[in-house]
Formats: structure tokens, sequence, C-alpha cells
């Protein structure tokens, strides 16, 4: 399967070699560091993709989430094109921003007030900053197979990284007595639980509710914050998934897709935890209001992403999920697709998957050749095997998307658990 990938695609093969000489690893972005070389993409339009080897591709990745519009969406296009004929860097505020910011106010339970910035890795960052400045504590409560962003990554087996920018307590995944555990032993110096309500780039592995549960009621009880990092997750419902669990948190942190596919992060909650950003903490940012992002975000999240169109997707991805589930079953291997809503992730082992776990050297194996395969019958995929729905995939690509899964189940099945 490698040679044939390599042999399909020499043009994205010269383009990594060059860049090779001028960026470690090839280009800037860790996912998309992966081997022989990554597929170099020329142009995308609606949900297709095609690279600069000449391939098209039905894409699923939806670039790690924030892809949700597709890579044409009329409105946003045209919102896009308006801000830029009105000027593009005008170090001024505009109507744009605290529309948006309303939009984001009015649909998610715990955000008051909110504040924008370049990516969800600058999001999590200030949010944490807001939890240990409100609290007067320095320590940040994570879990083992997190990510919060660039460099807030969180191993599975190792001790947190030296590159993160605050103590941080480790603690398991969905292991609901040993973080309330931890979070009583750390009570005076607790500053912030950080949690995804479903593990993203951990896998597509959802919390249990409980589990979130017993964080909002322990956090509570010892006077530090509770961070829900929706990055990925808020595109669940119209409110997140906090508005679908019931559980509030102090502090949420929204990027990916709210900007209709530009840059974007934002923090926002409790309104006497943001009012510190009224003149007592600084959160400067040159582009935190940059016009492409600001228009774009108002009609993404205004018009088009509405907690109506939420629902939908929701439902589709729910849909999409069972019949490859059904379809593996039927072929009696134990590879499954975790997740909820609109995201899934591969696996090769059986199902329910309730924490995150170090791959085997053969669930690496599996994981390479089911991209490799996917890309060669001409679907686009996370490199770890993550499926991410945007809205103009039709029901025919998910019957295709499904019949592919189910093919490469039936010619891999020898290799398959
Ligand atoms: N949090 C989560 C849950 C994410 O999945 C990501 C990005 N994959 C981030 C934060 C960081 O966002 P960004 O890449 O925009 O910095």
């Amino acid at each position: 399967a490698r040679e044939r990938y390599v042999a399909a695609h020499p043009r994205s093969r010269a383009l990594h070699e060059a860049a090779r000489q001028v960026m470690p690893g090839g280009n800037t972005r860790s996912v998309l560091s992966y081997g022989p070389f990554p597929i170099a993409m020329e142009r995308g339009e609606d949900c297709r993709l095609w690279d600069v080897d000449g391939h098209g591709y039905l894409d699923l990745c939806g670039e790690y989430t924030a892809g949700l519009f597709g890579h044409s969406e009329p409105r946003i296009h045209a919102a896009v094109q308006a801000a830029m004929a009105r000027g593009l860097n005008l170090a001024a505020v505009g109507a744009a921003e605290g529309e948006l910011a309303s939009l984001l106010c009015a649909r998610f339970p715990s955000i008051d007030l909110v504040r924008f910035t370049n990516s969800g890795t600058e999001g999590n960052l200030m949010a944490l900053t807001a939890a240990r400045a409100f609290t007067g504590r320095d320590m940040i409560m994570a879990f083992r197979g997190g990510y919060h962003g660039g460099v807030l990554l969180f191993s599975l087996n190792g001790p947190a990284p030296v590159t993160v920018p605050f103590p941080f307590l480790m603690a398991d995944y969905n292991d609901t007595a040993g973080a309330v555990a931890a979070i009583r032993a750390h009570a005076d110096r607790l500053a912030a639980v950080i949690v995804e309500p479903m593990l993203g780039s951990g896998g597509c592995i959802p919390a249990r509710p409980d589990f979130l549960a017993a964080l909002r009621e322990a956090t509570r009880e010892v006077g530090a914050l509770l961070v829900f990092d929706e990055v990925m997750t808020s595109r669940m419902s119209g409110g997140g998934m906090q508005e679908q669990l019931g559980i509030t948190p102090d502090l949420t942190t929204l990027g990916k897709y709210v900007a209709g596919g530009m840059s974007f992060g934002a923090f926002g909650g409790r309104a006497e935890v943001m009012a510190l950003f009224d003149g007592r903490l600084p959160h400067a940012g040159t582009f935190n209001n940059n016009v492409l992002s600001m228009a774009a975000g108002r009609v993404a999240m205004g018009a088009i992403f509405t907690p109506e169109v939420a629902q939908a997707l929701f439902g589709r991805g729910e849909a999409m999920r069972a019949a490859l589930n059904e379809t593996l079953a039927r072929a009696g291997t134990a590879m499954h697709f975790s997740g909820i809503g609109s995201m899934a992730t591969v696996q090769f082992r059986p199902a329910p998957i309730e924490r995150p776990f170090v791959q085997t050297e053969r669930e690496e194996a599996l994981r390479e050749l089911f991209f490799l395969d996917m890309a060669a019958a001409g679907i686009y995929m996370a490199r770890r095997g993550m499926a991410a729905l945007s809205l103009p995939v039709a029901e025919a690509d998910l019957d295709r998307f499904v019949a592919t899964v189910g093919e490469f189940a039936q010619a891999r099945g020898a290799l398959l658990p």
C-alpha cells in the first residue's frame, strides 16, 4: 500500500522534499507530518479536494473539524470578499466583532462574556490564565490523552510536557474516583480543571456524563474553575456538548469552524471571571478581531450553522457511525468507529472504548493501512483515521464511505482483529 501511495504522489513527494530543506518536518503542523510524506492538496470545492498529483477526493477530514462549511460556502465567501473590499487591517473595532460575540453568548449556556483569539490554543491559554488570576492559585488539572492545542498536548504515559507554561496535575480520563480524589488532594492549589467533553485527537472517546458531572461538583466544592474545551465538540448542538449534557462549566473555549474556516479561537464564561479583562488582566493580539474572521464568523454562526442545522448534522453523524459499525460487525471484525455525532475515529479493538490508550504496533500499522487504502479509494481522512463531517457531505457520499470501509474489511480481513 505504501509503494502504491509513493508511486501515485510524485509531486507531493517532491514538494515535501523541497520543504524539508527549509522547514523542520517539511511543514508547520505536526498533524500533517506523517510518512512516507503528506499528500499536498491544490484546491477544494464543497466537500471535494484535488491533490497536486491529479487525484480527487471526498474530504472527510474536514480540516480536523474546522472545515464544517466545506471549501466554498457562497455566503462565507461573500462575507469574506465584502470584508476584503472594505480594507483588511483597520486597527479598530468593528460591528461584526460585537455581533459574533452576541451570537456566541446567546448560544452557549456557560458563556456570559467572550473574547476572541487567533486559535484554540490561545483560547485555552487565556482561559487558564483567567482561572489562575481569578482563584489566585497556580495549578491546572488536565487529563492524559487530552489535547488542548500546540504546546498543550498530554501524553498517555509520561508526565506533563516541559513545554507547558503552567504546573499541571495529570489525571486519567473517565476515571471519576481518581480525578475527584486528586481535585480534593490539591484543593488549595488548584485553579482549574480543563477537559474535552469528548477526546478529539485522543481518538473520539466521549466522556461519561457522570464523569463530567463529578468534575463539575468537585471543582465547585474546592473553589476551582471547570473549563470545557469545546474547540472540537461545540458542533454537537447549538450550544455545544454542555447544552446537550446539561452541565455548565465556568469557562468554555471555542475554535475551529466558528469563524467559517478563517483562523479563530475564543474563551468565555462566567461574567465575574471574564470581567477580569475589563482593565485588570491584559489580553492583546493584533489579529484577535481580524476583519476576515469576524465577518465570516458572523454569517457562519448567525445564518448558516443554526442550532437546527447543528442538530441535523449530529443526527447524520450518528446514522453514519451506526451504518459503519453495522457493516463492520457483519464483516465479523472488532474494527469499529468511536465518537459521537459528526465526529468518528476508526478503532482496531473491540467497542466500547472508555479510556484513551497507547496503540499497539499492530494498531499503528492498521491505522496507516486504513489511511492509505482510503486515500487510494479517493477518500481523504485525518491520518489517525478521524472523520469530521462537513455540511456539504451528501447521503451518497456517506453511502460511498460506508461501502469503501466495507471493502477494506473484506480486502484486509485477515489482518483485522
Ligand atoms: N482544543 C482541542 C480540543 C483541539 O482539538 C484543538 C485543535 N485540534 C485545539 C484545542 C487547538 O486549536 P488550534 O489548532 O486552533 O490552536
